[in-house]
């Protein structure tokens, strides 16, 4: 759990100690950082960056990512950039690209300035690239694919040099050169760092730096012919933005070596003697979710899901559209804190931070999923009153709203029941219930269905003095329930959610089948016909509630004033406090 503290931060190595009064997130992160300004390390300056690949959407994963790197450049008066990591111009694509900014800003970071792409440095790169082979640091290599695997021998057993290794300077400028002017087809020529083909780090095996790819970029379109690799990229990015703190995720801590050559042998211009600094945490992962991009760009284009901001997706954009928000997410992300050892936290933590969230924000109304007809026999025909209800019982500033009651109205099928069992403290025939802020009421008779059978409607008395404030209002009534008027009621369409996977751990595929094969039949039950208060035809889309007893809703962007859609974020029932005291 995080915890907040004061730290004594001394920067540039002065000799007097600069107390902050803000605090500080507590990880092993947030340490490094202090021992490097202490040390003097980076001039005092804390600069990081998150790089996403504009090749799909963003997902809670990438928001711990984005917390964490945003969270600490501000903690430490420092600013984050944001970097497209744009590489691989295959699976790239614009939408991508202002998707990931929508979603950043929406969660509450700002990079202001500092929009960059790594295709901003392709013509840099090059050049490092050059200087690297003038060096004797690279060559240009004509394995195929397939013969280059071979060569690059296993975890136990040693590489083998290829046959090109030892081409002359002259002739790998002339083939590098002749690789960017687009002489050979795509596969037929790499560019390799000649490092150490007997390195126990398969990274270090000569790793590829360019490829010949023709795909058109979205950012330099077809000027380019040859893209350069993610671990040659990113670590020249990191230099020439001038970043500190290069925070990615563990399975990155193997190519941390890669990193740091590429740092050492490329002469790039820099400030003073600062290097990036590669930290490595652990990447977050989620019960009955998978985080994969690949993954999830296949259920959206294969239509298991209705889109990338289906609200059933771990994406920003579904989580947005499911109701959730930006400070339930960040609050999630500070909880589940930063530990360099991979776990799976509990989608109940996350369903709990927004329950904590709107139980302080939401207004309170009331809707009835399943609609069944009460006529109150003893209520004027015709007649209708207003009747006072608080908003948020948590929240006396929230003030109070007028509902109406009338003659019929609609209460929940399920607080029904014409046999119930022992402790059924809802509506029996002849028995009695409170309707929420309204009056205690009796079911006299049960109309039913001539045919089938089925209840149509219950005939109920009204106790005229049980409203708040009457003689009756004390009286000791077991159940209330919500209801709505039926003559003033909106119908409204409600989706009701379900995790997308039946399993906890969807990736496991040691029983033969993939994570397809986990998906939940029943992760979206949509309701027709609910009757919501008259009062909810005017919220607007994003707008959140809660509905008593129902849980926590918002309008959905299918929403429209004559037809209004909402979503159900989460039931009102904690299974993660459950968890907690179990
Ligand atoms: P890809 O498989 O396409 O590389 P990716 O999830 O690594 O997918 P990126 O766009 O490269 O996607 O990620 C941007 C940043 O977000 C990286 O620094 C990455 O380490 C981080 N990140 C991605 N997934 C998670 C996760 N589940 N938890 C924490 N950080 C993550
Ligand atoms: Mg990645």
């Amino acid at each position: 759990m995080e915890k907040s503290h004061t730290e004594e931060i001394v920067l540039d190595g002065a000799p007097e100690a600069i107390t902050t009064e803000a605090t500080l997130p507590v990880n092993f992160i947030q340490n490094i950082i202090i021992e490097d300004l202490k040390m003097g390390k980076n001039a005092g300056k804390v600069h990081t960056r998150f790089p996403p690949e504009p090749n799909g959407y963003l997902h809670i994963g990438h928001a711990k990512s984005i917390c964490l790197n945003f969270g600490l450049a501000k903690a430490n008066n420092g600013i984050t950039n944001l970097r497209f990591d744009d590489t691989n111009p295959s699976k790239e694509d614009t939408e991508y690209v202002d998707s990931i900014q929508e979603d950043i800003k929406w969660l509450g970071f700002d990079w202001e300035d500092r929009l960059f792409y790594a295709s901003d440095y392709f013509d840099k790169l090059y050049e490092y690239a050059v200087q690297l082979i003038k060096a004797g640091k690279a060559y240009v290599c004509d394995l195929t694919a397939q013969e280059t695997r071979e060569y690059r021998g296993t975890l136990t057993e040693p590489g083998n040099e290829s046959p090109y290794r030892n081409r002359s300077v002259e002739e790998n400028l002339d083939l590098f050169q002749r690789m960017k002017a687009g002489e050979f087809p795509d596969g037929a020529r790499v560019l390799r760092a000649k490092i150490d083909m007997a390195s126990p780090n398969l990274n270090m095996r000569d790793p590829v730096l360019y490829r010949i790819l023709r795909a058109t970029h979205h950012r330099t379109v077809d000027t380019w012919c040859i893209y350069p690799m993610y671990d040659y990229a990113h670590p020249l990015s990191d230099a020439m933005e001038n970043i500190t703190h290069s925070i990615c995720t563990l399975e990155f801590a193997d190519h941390r070596p890669l990193y740091d050559w590429c740092l050492e042998q490329v002469d790039y211009s820099r400030d003073g003697e600062s290097r990036p600094q590669q930290i490595e945490f652990a990447r977050l992962n989620l019960t009955y979710t998978v985080m994969s991009k690949r993954k999830l760009r296949e259920l959206v284009e294969k239509n298991y899901v209705s889109g990338w901001d289906d609200p059933r997706m771990p994406t920003i954009s579904g989580l947005r559209r499911r109701g959730y928000t930006p400070e339930s997410i960040r609050d999630f992300c500070d909880r589940i804190g930063v530990a360099k050892r991979d776990s799976t936290v509990d989608i109940a933590l996350l369903e709990h931070c927004i329950r904590e969230d709107l139980n302080k924000k939401a207004s309170r109304v009331m809707a009835v999923l399943r609609p069944l007809k009460v006529i109150i026999e003893n209520y004027p025909e015709g007649q209708a009153e207003w009747l006072e209800a608080e908003n948020n019982p948590e929240d006396p500033a929230a003030g109070i709203r007028s509902i109406p009651f009338s003659r019929e109205i609609y209460i929940e099928q399920e607080d029904f029941m014409e046999n119930p069992p022992k402790k059924f403290f809802r509506l029996t025939p002849g028995g009695e219930i409170r309707l929420k802020s309204a009056y205690i009421i009796k079911c006299e008779s049960v109309e039913k269905d001539e045919v089938s059978g089925e209840i149509i409607a219950l005939h109920c008395s009204y106790d005229p003095d049980s409203k708040s404030g009457g003689a009756t209002a004390g009286r000791k009534i077991k159940g209330t329930s919500h209801w709505v008027s039926a003559d003033h009621a909106v119908p409204a369409e409600i989706r009701l959610y379900d995790h997308l996977f039946m399993t906890e751990n969807p990736d496991d595929d040691t029983d033969g089948t993939d994570y397809k094969a986990k998906l939940n039949p029943n992760s979206l039950e949509i309701l027709t016909g609910c009757m919501v208060e008259p009062g909810l035809k005017e919220a607007l889309t994003g707008d959140h509630f809660q509905f008593l007893r129902q849980g926590y809703f918002t309008v959905d962007k299918d929403s429209s004033s004559e037809r209004p859609v909402f979503n159900r974020i989460v039931s009102l029932k904690d299974t993660w406090a459950k968890v907690k005291k179990a």
